[in-house]
């Protein structure tokens, strides 16, 4: 935070830049965003040096001081660094909006030019496609941001129109519908039902419907690795049903030899129980079926073209078929408009 006493010996004047920021982004190479960040972080340890002592001993990062730097006063910033402590972004967002909440905003849906996205500066992400964005605007409010196809705005419209009777507003047509979503993939996925049957508790090698279901609200929709000094993996995405006693060592699918694990955990597990040799191998022979699955299908789909084509040109549909099955092998070597020339000769020479 050398960047204070810079600015306050105004060293940045004499060796040429006009400002702090200047001299962050041309001399010292940092982006527009870290500059803001340094320069906005600087000002308020100038002014509150408990700022400065937290960034120094790691309580705090510069991304939050540059968060909360305008809203520190004298009277506020004692307990206001405190709340922040320790803190990610994303939680010291929260902490500021429970701090200052803002007004709900009334649904808006408008359009946005190409390219532009709609997006304000540094709201897009890595593909240069707008981001979507949920900002807090107070302890229990979220302003939630997205852009759309024409075709989604028509059925938010209809959906809007179908729930007429009920509301017309974003917050309750998006609710029901996401309501409806979860519902249709919780029982698709995990056999959630409101009239649930239990679990039968033989010994199959599938987890049955009840199964899954137990195992899933027993494990909280989380993924349920704890590591061998108690930390548990919060994630909730990728979930998988995973056999405690693995299947190939005689475990069952039934709900107590059942657990949710992510993605990465399973992987870890699977590693775990069957060496990583024979889990690369079994990686390697999946993705090698699936790529011949895709050769294969595109095969197949270049012969019903190829077909139809004949077809269309007027040749007997008897034949047509004749010589599509005498060019199968070749279809998956041959591009479509050789294939044709080759069908072609075949049928113009007999
Ligand atoms: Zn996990």
């Amino acid at each position: 935070m050398h960047l204070a006493l810079i600015e306050t010996r105004r060293l940045h004047l004499v060796r040429g830049y006009s400002s702090l920021y200047d001299l962050c982004v041309r001399c010292l190479g940092m982006s527009e965003g870290q500059a803001h960040r340094s320069v906005s972080g600087a000002h308020a340890a100038k002014s509150f040096p408990l700022a400065l002592e937290m960034i120094a001993d790691g309580r705090l990062h510069l991304t939050g001081l540059s968060l909360i730097a305008k809203r520190l006063t004298p009277e506020n910033h004692a307990q206001l660094l405190e709340d922040v402590a320790g803190k990610t972004k994303a939680d010291i967002l929260i902490v500021l909006a429970r701090w200052f909440p803002k007004p709900d905003v009334p649904d808006r849906v408008e359009p946005v030019s190409d390219g532009s996205g709609g997006g304000e500066q540094g709201n897009l992400g890595l593909d240069g496609a707008p981001r979507s964005r949920v900002e807090p605007l107070s302890e229990e409010r979220f302003l939630v941001h997205f852009s759309g196809s024409a075709e989604l705005k028509a059925k938010l419209e209809h959906a809007q129109n179908l729930m007429s009777h009920v509301s017309r507003k974003l917050e309750v047509v998006f609710e029901r519908a996401l309501d409806a979503l979860i519902r249709e993939l919780e029982n698709k996925q995990w056999g959630k039902t409101e009239r649930p049957r239990r679990s039968g508790g033989r010994k199959d090698r599938r987890p049955s419907r009840a199964d899954k279901r137990e195992v899933y609200e027993r494990d909280g929709a989380q993924c349920a690795y704890v590591s061998p000094s108690g930390v548990r993996c919060t994630a909730r995405a990728f979930l998988q049903y995973d056999h405690v006693d693995p299947l190939g060592k005689g475990g069952g699918g039934e709900a107590r030899n059942g657990r949710l694990l992510c993605a990465a955990h399973n992987d870890l597990h699977a590693r775990q129980a069957y060496g990583s040799e024979i889990i690369d191998e079994k990686i390697r022979r999946a993705r090698s079926r699936a790529e011949q699955g895709g050769a294969a299908q595109t095969a197949k789909d270049k012969c019903e073209r190829l077909r139809v084509a004949l077809v269309t040109m007027g040749f007997k549909k008897a034949e047509c078929c004749k010589v599509v099955a005498a060019l199968a092998t070749e279809a998956e070597r041959l591009p479509l408009d050789q294939l044709i020339r080759d069908a072609l000769l075949r049928l113009t020479q007999r």
